[in-house]
């Protein structure tokens, strides 16, 4: 593969400033350029680091997506168009998994309750018996990859126990039970906490349905830094609104944004976040280090890293 000139869509601005990476890639061997893949001008471009897919990469020889989900991607043309794709993922176990145990403990300290309160200025202690801690409960982790572990460290550090869920039931460190897909409402049933951190695929659009919703204890939260896709997201409010479970963090959503009209904003045992979980002011580094790496791969004639397509 050809690459002398290196392309910076203009789309990363929804996590990072363009500048901000071209300037991180500013030492490679290569020419850095920001790009406007929406006009189709790629100024000479052989690849790409890019949020969005346009049709113009279909004469690029790599496009570099700075998620780790993918599944905006049109899988079949790009490889029908010979281009290489490659993925984000295990940059953000850190923010993830920060993220999460934030959701939890904002349950279980009542949070989300006082900051609600303090936006009428209403001095409202909870009952006696309405916080508790996240310590020796449990927690249910869907995918363990990078997200996974980053989310079972954080929650295994606050003394939590965590059981996991990925395909294939191999042993995972900190996680005291792994179960197959086939297990899922099993391994829900006695979660305080049911986190999502799958990748959206044919096998777990809908995995999180009115069934396991139904499975898990009244008293737990779902938790989604996954794609809304994953979950159910109609069974989801009426399993929150009838109590079969106690609530929801959900950081991504079956439409993004989230429509002002969703019940989803008006609900007091649910958390929104605006798909947000994975930012951190360093995310333009951690893509870069990715993305040099791969360009030093290219030149050296070897397997691109977290090669998708
Ligand atoms: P990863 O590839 O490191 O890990 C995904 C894990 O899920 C793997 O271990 C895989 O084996 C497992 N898995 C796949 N299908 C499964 C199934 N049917 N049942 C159980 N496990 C299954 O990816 P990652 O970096 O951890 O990211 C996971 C997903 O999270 C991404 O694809 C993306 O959609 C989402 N994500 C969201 C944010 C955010 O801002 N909220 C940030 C990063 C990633």
């Amino acid at each position: 593969m050809r690459l002398d000139t290196l392309g910076v869509d203009e789309s990363v601005s929804i996590l990072f400033p363009p500048a901000a990476l071209a300037d991180e890639l500013a030492f490679l061997p290569v020419s850095t350029t920001v790009v406007d893949g929406s006009g189709g001008e790629l100024h000479g471009c052989q690849a790409v680091v890019t949020f969005r897919h346009w049709d113009a990469y279909d004469d690029l020889a790599w496009v570099h997506s700075i998620q780790s989900g993918v599944d905006q991607f049109p899988f079949d043309r790009l490889r029908a168009a010979d281009v290489a794709l490659t993925n984000s993922t295990g940059i953000h176990g850190d923010a993830i998994g920060e993220a999460v145990a934030s959701y939890a403990l904002a349950f279980s300290r009542r949070l989300h309750e006082h900051v609600a309160n303090q936006q009428d200025a209403t001095w409202s202690p909870p009952e006696w018996d309405e916080a508790w801690t996240v310590h020796g409960e449990r927690a249910c982790v869907l995918g363990l990859g990078t997200l996974g572990r980053g989310v079972v460290d954080r929650l295994t550090g606050l003394g939590v126990e965590v059981t996991g869920v990925r395909r294939t039931a191999t042993p995972e460190p900190g996680v005291e039970t792994v179960y197959t897909p086939a297990k899922l409402e099993t391994a829900v049933s006695d979660a305080r906490f049911v986190v999502a951190a799958v990748p959206l695929t044919d096998d777990t659009r809908g995995l999180i349905d009115a069934d396991v919703l139904a499975a898990m204890r009244e008293d737990a939260y779902l938790i989604n830094v996954a794609r809304g896709a994953v979950v159910d997201q109609s069974a989801l409010i009426d399993a929150v609104n009838g109590g079969s479970i106690a609530g929801a963090a959900l950081d991504v959503f079956e439409t993004e944004p989230l429509p002002e009209s969703s019940p989803l904003w008006g609900m007091d045992e649910v958390i929104v976040s605006p798909h947000c979980a994975g930012f951190t002011d360093r995310y333009h580094e951690h893509v870069g280090s990715i993305v040099a790496e791969n360009v030093d791969r290219i030149r050296a004639d070897e397997d691109l890293l977290n090669r998708v397509v």
